[in-house]
């Protein structure tokens, strides 16, 4: 069922079956390029979310026993049908969250790599041998460490979830993941896929509710044997203390502001073009955005006047437009942040060199924005814009360039542009962060890990590292009887 829209109707998946639950509450899904509702979110009931933790349970001792071989059949199959339906997957991600077509469509794609990775990397989740008496047979063993409750935002609404479940799948695990209110639909197409390719009743729930009170039950369930969020720093300590209250381990991906450090040898117009291209995607609302600027003063006008070239040729717009490069921000709240940190920072003695301020018609648009002279205690340097703006700053010197850079409590990306060796090794030494870039502004890919140091949470999505918080070690040692 769908709406005029071409949205369908949302319904969360428990025990392998599609529903409504038993809940009366729902909340409104808003179309941010619109602001038209264009469905409503069923918000599980503790009953509900009772069935998914059973379902979670029964799927578990399932999927365990399920042959690694079979498992990876099914998450291939998985893979090739969101490769598939990666268009219409597309299109109700961009309805519910407003990235551009070519972005949603481009992630759902990226989806199924990540799949296919994670799915081949089931088949490598080794133990060994060690050397010992004889007459022992002394091994490691890495187990899947029981049902997961995943918890994910609204900024990548299908490749958010999908890292979730496809490392948690690949490493024998069942989960009750808690995708966003704000972005149901694509979560839900996503799951389908899984569904449709074979997945066993109960392995994958999917649910929505009152956030808080999801991740409580969740959380506090003895079902649960791991916590996964990915969200904003002080939700994810909230998650994370309640983890460690009962004794679970949990895996966080959380913000940053992510310095991008542009040193004097740098090309200016080359690092500028790159680091905006970084800058405008998602509306800027991505975990790994470049979110300060610190120029060499020898360079920094000519990386000013490359970056407001780019900004002002962007085309703002529904990214169901074909022609749309940047869309709304995700919901109003992100606007309304927008307009805050751009008004502080303007009464604190920065200068609006373009945008700054919300696009004038319907929906969540705010101009992709360049500010210069911003001062250290401007909200803007200190708190993660998730959002269009980039704050240019000079530096004089490398050394206090380096200390702003990881003078906050956080460290998930950064990036550094140099023509020098050396210098490149030692912005790779000295920044702290869990993902740099040097000379480019790339995103991630399957083959390697992502995650943060400091405050930007721990543990690993991608890679082989994936797999390691959803696998166990357990250490044997067999006595051969004689
Ligand atoms: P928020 O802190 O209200 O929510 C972030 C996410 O956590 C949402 O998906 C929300 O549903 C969930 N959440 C909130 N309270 C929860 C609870 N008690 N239990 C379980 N889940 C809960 O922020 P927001 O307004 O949605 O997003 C803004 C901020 O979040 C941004 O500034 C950014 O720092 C951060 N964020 C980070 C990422 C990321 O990829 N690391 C993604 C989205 C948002």
């Amino acid at each position: 069922m769908t709406t005029d829209h071409g949205y369908p109707a949302v319904r969360m998946h428990i025990a392998g079956r599609w529903c409504q639950g038993e809940t009366e509450r729902t909340a409104p899904v808003v179309n941010p390029a619109t602001e038209e509702v264009i469905g409503e979110v069923p918000l599980a009931t503790r009953a509900d979310l009772d069935r998914a933790l059973d379902a979670a349970a029964g799927g578990f001792e399932a999927w365990r026993a399920t042959p690694v071989t079979e498992r990876t059949r099914i998450l291939h199959a998985a893979a090739d049908l969101i490769g598939e339906r990666a268009a219409r997957i597309g299109r109700i991600a961009t309805l519910e969250q407003g990235k551009p077509l070519r972005e949603s469509t481009g992630e759902a794609r990226r989806t199924a790599g990540t799949l296919r990775w994670h799915a081949d990397d089931a088949r490598r989740a080794y133990g060994r041998i060690i050397p010992t008496d004889p007459g022992t047979i002394l091994t490691v063993r890495r187990e899947p460490i029981g049902p997961v409750a995943a918890f994910v935002p609204w900024n990548f609404p299908v490749g958010g979830p999908n890292r979730k479940i496809s490392s948690a799948l690949a490493a024998g695990c069942s989960l009750v993941i808690k995708a966003s209110e704000e972005t149901p639909a694509a979560a839900m197409e996503l799951v389908s896929c899984y569904a449709d390719a074979g997945l066993p009743p109960g392995v994958l729930n999917l649910v929505f509710g009152e956030p808080a009170e999801v991740s409580e039950q969740l959380i506090n369930s003895p079902v649960t044997r791991l916590v996964a969020f990915t969200g904003s720093v002080p939700v994810g300590k909230l998650l994370a203390a309640r983890a460690g209250q009962a004794m679970k381990p949990s895996l966080m991906e959380l913000g940053g502001h992510a310095p991008v450090v542009v040193c004097a040898d740098a090309d200016p117009v080359r690092a500028a073009r790159s680091a905006a291209r970084a800058k405008w995607a998602n509306a800027g609302q991505v975990c790994t955005s470049p979110s300060r600027f610190l120029v060499h003063e020898s360079i920094v006008e000519e990386f000013t006047a490359e970056f407001v070239r780019a900004a002002e040729a962007v085309t703002v717009g529904d990214g169901l437009d074909e022609s749309t490069g940047m869309g709304p921000l995700a919901n109003e709240r992100r606007l309304k942040t927008m307009e805050r940190l751009t008004a502080d920072a303007v009464a604190r003695g920065a200068s609006v060199q373009t945008g700054g301020e919300p696009v004038d018609r319907p929906g969540y648009f705010f101009a992709p924005t360049v500010l210069t002279d911003v001062p250290a205690d401007a909200e803007l340097m200190s708190e993660e814009p998730f959002g269009p703006l980039a704050p240019i700053v000079a530096f004089g010197d490398l050394d206090e360039a380096l200390d702003t850079a990881n003078g906050l409590p956080y460290g998930l990306a950064a990036y550094g542009f140099t023509d020098s060796a050396a210098t490149a090794e030692t912005l790779s030494d000295r920044l702290q962060a869990g993902i740099l870039s040097i000379n480019h502004c790339g995103g991630s890919v399957h083959e390697a890990p992502s995650g943060g140091v400091k405050d930007s949470g721990y543990g690993r999505e991608g890679g082989p590292e994936a797999l390691d918080a959803y696998l166990v070690t357990k250490r044997v040692s067999h006595q051969l009887v004689p």
